[in-house]
């Protein structure tokens, strides 16, 4: 157990028990303020630590790195350090902030100038994501699909078993929580009518992900094994997938979703490191037929992390839509990244690899509006009295991520984007 994630550990700053940010979590963000350039944080309960000015006072002089990576808009120079050096820096903070330890206690003058309220910065986009890929690796979710729009009784295609499937999306338009999406526009066509028309989406979902940022990886023609997977591995955000269902299902054949997919996707600011998630570790589904050997790995890969939507309409109260578990995922990040890889495929500082929807056994645990009102056919419920078979202009969704162990919770916060209307094109 690394020692920062001892649950016997308090700090010195008060965390309410319901916090998702213990001193055993400590994830990594970027923020600004009005007075204050954009920089790297780190949260505990209700407070940020500015990294750029706790530095100043020496802290992490014995690490030896530079530590000028603390006042850079996004953190993928310091995640270029890599997991040795990311990992220290986490450990280094942890003692700062454990109640015996008097060196930032007892500094009231540095104290000062070292936090603020989380609830008064502004939180921005954690790193410049050079790549972005999406898996498709919860069964349930493939299943669901596979039944709504082919066959029932063959909902699997022949290679989703053999291999994580995946797509590379776009990067550009992916925002921080906080940030509005506007409804995309497209082309989508009725399967009674001959020819498609054109307009803004009537079919606008959410995807329930996780997605993890990686460390610099190898040179092109090399691969990262499932063994050193999570040497490559930073940490995990939520991840909302926005997809826009009626152009998705017009577009997709051969090629896979375009603009159905690439007009936004959203994440969650704390980047919660893959040191803090090591006690959620749990197995996953067993896999069956067995896999190929590169695609083989050991010990637990998935994580025991409760994931939630809340839709909340303008003018109301927020209702709790789906409630599901990571750990339902069939294939996990190390085989995503080892596969990912195989061919020579080269991974960046910074690059992003969703999950795919996660879906859970039940109808309640389903990651998508098209799932969970089953292609509009169950519209579900709000507190409101209104329905929802797809999002509204003007709804906020919001996702909620964490895991609890030994009476810890190590949590990502939320996950919330409102949905604006479409603009009319030119
Ligand atoms: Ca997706």
């Amino acid at each position: 157990m690394l020692p920062s994630n001892n649950p016997k550990l308090k700090s010195w700053i008060e965390v309410s028990p319901e916090s998702n940010f213990p001193i055993q979590n400590l994830p990594f963000g970027i923020f600004k303020t009005k007075e204050i350039l954009p920089r790297v944080g780190v949260a505990i309960g209700d407070f940020i630590i500015d990294l750029a000015e706790l530095k100043k006072l020496g802290v992490f002089n014995a690490l030896n790195f530079d530590t000028q990576v603390f006042a850079k808009p996004y953190l993928n120079d310091f995640i270029s350090l890599g997991k040795k050096t990311t990992r220290a820096v986490r450990e280094r903070i942890s003692k700062l902030l454990q109640e015996r330890n008097h060196e930032l206690r007892d500094n009231l003058k540095a104290r000062e100038k070292v936090f603020h309220k989380i609830k008064e910065v502004e939180m921005l986009l954690p790193v410049r994501i050079g790549d972005y890929t999406d898996f498709y690796s919860s069964m349930e979710h493939a299943t669901n699909v596979g039944s709504m729009f082919r066959d029932p009784k063959n909902a699997l295609l022949p290679n989703w078993k053999h291999l994580p499937v995946a797509y590379h999306g776009r990067a550009s338009s992916i925002l921080v929580s906080g940030e509005d999406i506007y409804r995309p526009n497209g082309q989508t066509k009725a399967d009674e009518v001959e020819f498609p028309s054109f307009g803004p989406t009537k079919q606008l979902d959410f995807e329930l992900e996780l997605a993890f940022i990686t460390h610099q990886g190898k040179p092109l023609g090399q691969n990262i094994s499932t063994k050193e997977a999570e040497d490559y591995i930073f940490g995990l955000v939520l991840f909302n997938d926005w997809s826009a269902r009626d152009i998705q299902k017009w577009e997709y054949v051969p090629l896979g979703p375009f603009l159905s997919k690439n007009f936004a996707s959203s994440i969650s600011p704390w980047v919660v490191t893959m040191d803090a998630l090591e006690p959620l570790k749990i197995a996953g589904p067993d896999q069956f037929p067995e896999v190929l050997p590169y695609l083989k790995f050991e010990g637990n890969n998935n994580f025991d992390i409760t994931l939630e939507v809340y839709i909340k309409p303008e003018n109301s109260n927020e209702t709790l839509v789906s409630k599901t578990n990571s750990k339902f995922l069939y294939w996990n990040m190390a085989q995503q990244l080892a596969h990912h890889t195989i061919n020579g495929c080269n991974i960046n500082s910074g690059d992003l690899m969703a999950s795919g929807t996660i879906s859970g056994p039940t109808p309640d645990s389903y990651g998508s509006m098209l799932e969970l009102a089953w292609k509009g056919t169950k519209p579900l419920k709000l507190i409101s009295g209104e329905e929802r078979k797809f999002i509204h202009d003007h709804d906020t969704v919001i996702f909620r991520g964490y895991g609890e162990i030994n009476g810890i919770r190590i949590g990502f916060g939320e996950l919330k984007s409102k949905v604006l209307p479409s603009i009319t094109p030119k």
